[in-house]
């Protein structure tokens, strides 16, 4: 069937564009050229996802291209085939389908012909929309790794050790090392199953925590150095701006996983991270606790993401950037504002 024929069917059905994973599966059965991509400044999950996906496809026979905007991160480059991914600006073939893993919408992963394609948008955020030609969508899933690892049980495909590996990273990155609430007997379940097929857990956090460079413990420590609170304790920030990155040596990717730290202090159950990309241009990552929603802060600007992992980009100055974000984060905890 070919893929417009496929929309129409879907449109005909009455019910929102949502689609279940038997219907992805007939996809794939009935395509033979795909693409697949993820967001800029790809994560674990992303690309775990992503490449579990490729090592299914190519065992079905199928071409597959991984398309992303911004280059692998070399901690990441554990992940089997990584090597493969093409960084580019845009999509310059034409596909029967390109996958869309994690995004909020079409723009995300930043290849602007995207939406000339047969879209099909895989994703477990609660936010995210119909945006595709076919969507996959399912918020009880801790990681996109966990669709992809029904996904391949409907194709039929074998786990191999890469697809084991690479789901097994989506799960890992994306439950923060099994440490998250979305951490459920179904992700240790499908965990267990990947260790079974051979991904050696202590290999991969080997590669993924403890092979970073001197600069990005540099720059944990001049971050974390001055972190800061509000009066009642329980919201925490942090920043870094050029000037500290420089110090360190280091570079933008060096700082991921910084704002974890700021949420280790018992009290605090929400925390900011502003990370400046230009004067006047701020990536603010925020975490909490427990029940607290930081996705509906980060909305307010623009930007989206899980209850207790979200981050969205503003412009603006330092101080009133902060300022706003931090009673979005007063509201969302109940915190009553700060006076000025
Ligand atoms: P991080 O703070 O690690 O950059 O992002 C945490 C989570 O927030 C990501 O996994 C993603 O779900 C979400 N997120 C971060 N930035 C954005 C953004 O600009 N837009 C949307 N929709 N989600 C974001
Ligand atoms: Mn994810």
């Amino acid at each position: 069937m070919d893929p417009r024929e496929f929309r129409d069917l879907e449109a005909n059905n009455r019910s929102p564009r949502i689609v279940m994973l038997s219907q992805v599966v007939q996809l794939i059965e009935q395509q033979q050229r795909f693409m697949i991509t993820s967001h800029i400044r790809p994560d674990g999950d992303g690309l775990g996802s992503g490449l579990a996906l490729y090592w299914m496809l190519r065992a079905l026979g199928k071409e597959v291209d991984v398309v992303l905007r911004d280059r692998v991160p070399p901690s990441y480059n554990v992940l089997p085939a990584s090597d493969l991914v093409v960084v580019q600006d845009d999509v310059i073939q034409r596909y029967d389908a390109a996958f869309i893993i994690e995004c909020s919408d079409v723009d995300r992963p930043g290849l602007p012909s995207l939406k000339d394609q047969f879209v099909v948008n895989i994703d477990h955020h609660s936010t995210t929309g119909p945006f595709g030609d076919i969507n996959w969508i399912d918020a009880t899933a801790a990681a996109v790794g966990e669709m992809i690892y029904n996904l391949c049980k409907a194709l039929g495909v074998e786990v191999t050790k890469e697809i084991a590996e690479c789901i097994y990273i989506a799960l890992l990155t994306d439950t923060g090392s099994f440490h998250f609430s979305n951490t459920t007997e179904r992700t240790l379940k499908i965990a267990s199953e990947l260790v079974r097929r051979g991904v050696e857990p202590a290999r991969i956090s080997q590669a993924l925590f403890y092979s970073g460079s001197f600069a990005k413990v540099k720059l944990l420590g001049l971050v974390l150095s001055n972190i800061q609170r509000d009066e009642s304790g329980r919201i925490a920030w942090i920043a870094m701006d050029r000037a500290t990155m420089y110090e360190a040596d280091a570079c933008e990717e060096d700082s991921d996983g910084i704002v974890n730290h700021a949420l280790s202090v018992g009290e605090v159950e929400a925390v900011a991270f502003f990370k400046e990309l230009t004067p006047g241009a701020y990536r603010i990552s925020l975490r909490s606790k427990g029940k607290n929603n930081v996705a509906k802060v980060a909305e307010v600007f623009g930007g989206g993401g899980h209850r207790n992992a979200a981050g969205c980009r503003i412009e603006g100055e330092f101080e009133e950037v902060k300022r706003r974000v931090l009673e979005g984060l007063q509201n969302c905890i109940g915190v009553a504002p700060v006076s000025a």
